[in-house]
């Protein structure tokens, strides 16, 4: 069963869109996600304009700001505490990589958490790790929802997750050890990785290598999420982090790339735009 992160997001954003025409007679207005995009690498203006896209489908107000790769940090930070102060602002994202001389760090942590719509804030992590309620990053929080659609039962099943970056292998362990399941978390260091991957009864895999998963190193049956956004070395093609012509007859449930991970990601800063407008709209 191939699931298609592209069909389930279109359905959800459809929802959303539904809810999303109810609001400006119920609350005056429909919820406003800013996006700034520094520079013009090619990557992230292609994200930067999926997430455009995305708001206009739903229905979302979405203004993308624009500075060029050599704005200061300081400016860039001014920004953000301007977008922070203006009611008229419920998501604020500020599209990754950032240019060298700008710390990422301080850039996340100087969004106020209430609009922090990647859920990447500080206070947004520790609360998700201490089981507070708080704003989920949207590629793990889109791969629970692709396997909760799949019908796949997390609980009690052995999980793998290879990579540890704080958006991507951190998070998702933590949401699969929350539905229940027994996690490992594996890494560059990891030593004997097949053995590892051939016990998994799901496997998600968050590297950024082409197709560095083998069929070797998974058994059958399993469920198998691929994180990676790739370009395959030889035809230049998007391609994940398993070899997916190899993988898909043995696994009971797999995600394509490009089509699986990265269409579910966007539709989850969707809804966790409107989270964050109905959560400030209905506190006052
Ligand atoms: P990252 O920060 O570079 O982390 C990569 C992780 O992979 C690290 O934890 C690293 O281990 C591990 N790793 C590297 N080589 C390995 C090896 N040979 N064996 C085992 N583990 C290894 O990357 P990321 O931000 O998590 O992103 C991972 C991939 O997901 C990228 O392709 C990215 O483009 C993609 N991505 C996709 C989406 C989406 O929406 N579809 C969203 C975010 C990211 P160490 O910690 O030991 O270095």
């Amino acid at each position: 069963m191939i699931i298609s992160g592209k069909e389930l997001s279109a359905k959800l954003k459809a929802e959303m869109a539904r809810e999303v025409a109810a609001f400006p007679e119920k609350y005056g207005r429909v919820p406003h996600l800013v996006v700034i995009l520094v520079g013009d690498n090619p990557a992230s203006v292609s994200y930067v304009t999926g997430k455009a896209k995305a708001s206009e489908a739903v229905g979302i107000r979405n203004t993308t700001i624009r500075r060029p790769s050599e704005i200061t940090e300081q400016e860039l930070l001014s920004l953000i505490k301007d977008l922070n102060e203006d009611d008229s602002v419920d998501g604020i994202l500020v599209q990754l990589p950032l240019p060298e001389h700008i710390s990422e760090a301080r850039v996340i942590e100087t969004i106020a958490r209430e609009k922090d719509v990647d859920g990447f804030h500080p206070l947004n992590v520790a609360a998700l790790w201490q089981k507070q309620p708080c704003i989920l990053p949207c590629t793990p929080k889109g791969i629970i929802k692709m396997l909760k659609a799949a019908g796949v039962r997390i609980s009690g099943k052995r999980a793998v997750v290879i990579g540890r970056s704080n958006i991507v292998g951190l998070p998702v362990a933590k949401l699969l050890l929350d539905e229940n399941a027994t996690v490992t978390i594996a890494h560059s260091r990891t030593e004997d990785l097949p053995s590892l991957t051939r016990q998994a009864d799901i496997l998600v895999v968050a590297i950024g290598r082409p197709r560095f998963v083998t069929s070797d190193m998974v058994s059958d049956g399993t469920v198998v999420i691929d994180v990676g956004v790739n370009r395959d070395p030889e035809t230049g093609k998007l391609c994940g982090d398993v070899d997916y012509a190899a993988i898909e007859p043995k696994a009971s449930v797999i995600t394509p790339v490009p089509g699986g991970v990265g269409p579910m990601t966007i539709c989850c800063l969707m809804e966790n735009t409107i989270e964050c407008f109905l959560e400030r709209i209905t506190r006052r």
